[in-house]
């Protein structure tokens, strides 16, 4: 029988779980809101529609409960078989009908939430594969997720802001962006040093090779701006150290 509560007791995996849960809930009410006729226009990401995104994040639950799946049962279980099959999944959904895609994101989203209620607090810790080849504890499948529907939200161009996000997600994402870029071995020239101006802790990402030596690149802001700034998602709000506008942030996802 499906359990009805998660089986998790670790605080930290709770209060994940429960921001995963209200960004699935701000993503959900952001496509609610979103008219069928304007699923045909661009979403935020380059050469997507809204098609594009509300397909992807639906088959993202389904790929994500693939690792789950595989945590529960010990049995491999990849989130896509290629980059080529996650494309194609994407380019082929973004053609379904709008009702169609709203349902594939409901019940995508419901499965994915019913493999986690069902996943025995032993298996949260089996390590697991991510698209990008890392294996990681189960338990940071909800992190993958908190990520897709937060942002995605802000993708979708429909009212959701990162401003509207909750101040311990800012700390989250800017955490994952030092992480993220630090992992991807962004060539960094200069040391990147996000300032929010509301937190007493500052994010470093260390310059690489020749330019350990240079002035860094400081960047201010709140740190919702930082985070909109970081993730390539908008420019307001953040002022570089000569009070100008800071250049691109490097590409984080
Ligand atoms: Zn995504």
């Amino acid at each position: 029988m499906p359990a009805r509560t998660d089986n998790v007791t670790d605080p930290r995996l709770v209060a994940s779980l429960l921001l995963m849960r209200r960004g699935q809930a701000y993503w959900a009410r952001s496509l609610a809101e979103l008219a069928d006729d304007r699923f045909d226009e661009p979403s935020l990401l380059p050469g997507w529609s809204r098609r594009h995104l509300v397909a992807h994040v639906g088959f993202n639950a389904r790929a994500v409960a693939r690792l789950v799946e595989w945590a529960r049962t010990g049995v491999e279980n990849p989130m896509y078989a290629s980059d080529t099959q996650r494309a194609e999944e994407i380019e082929f959904g973004a053609t379904l009908p709008v009702e169609a895609l709203r349902h594939l994101a409901a019940h995508a989203a419901v499965h994915l939430d019913v493999e986690w209620r069902d996943l025995p607090e032993a298996a949260w810790s089996h390590e697991v594969r991510t698209a990008q080849g890392r294996l990681v504890p189960a338990s940071e499948t909800v992190w993958i997720r908190t990520r897709e529907v937060w942002i995605h939200a802000v993708d979708l161009r429909n009212g959701a802001s990162v401003r509207d996000f909750p101040p311990e997600l800012h700390d989250l994402l800017l955490d994952d962006l030092i992480r993220v870029w630090t992992r991807k071995g962004v060539a960094t020239e200069r040391s990147i040093v996000l300032e929010p101006v509301d937190r007493a802790e500052t994010f470093v990402l260390d310059a690489v090779g020749q330019g350990t030596g240079r002035d860094p690149l400081v960047v201010r802001g709140t740190a919702a701006d930082l985070v909109g700034w970081g993730t390539g998602r908008s420019a307001r709000g953040v002022v570089a150290a000569d009070g100008g506008a800071p250049p691109k942030a490097p590409t984080w996802l």
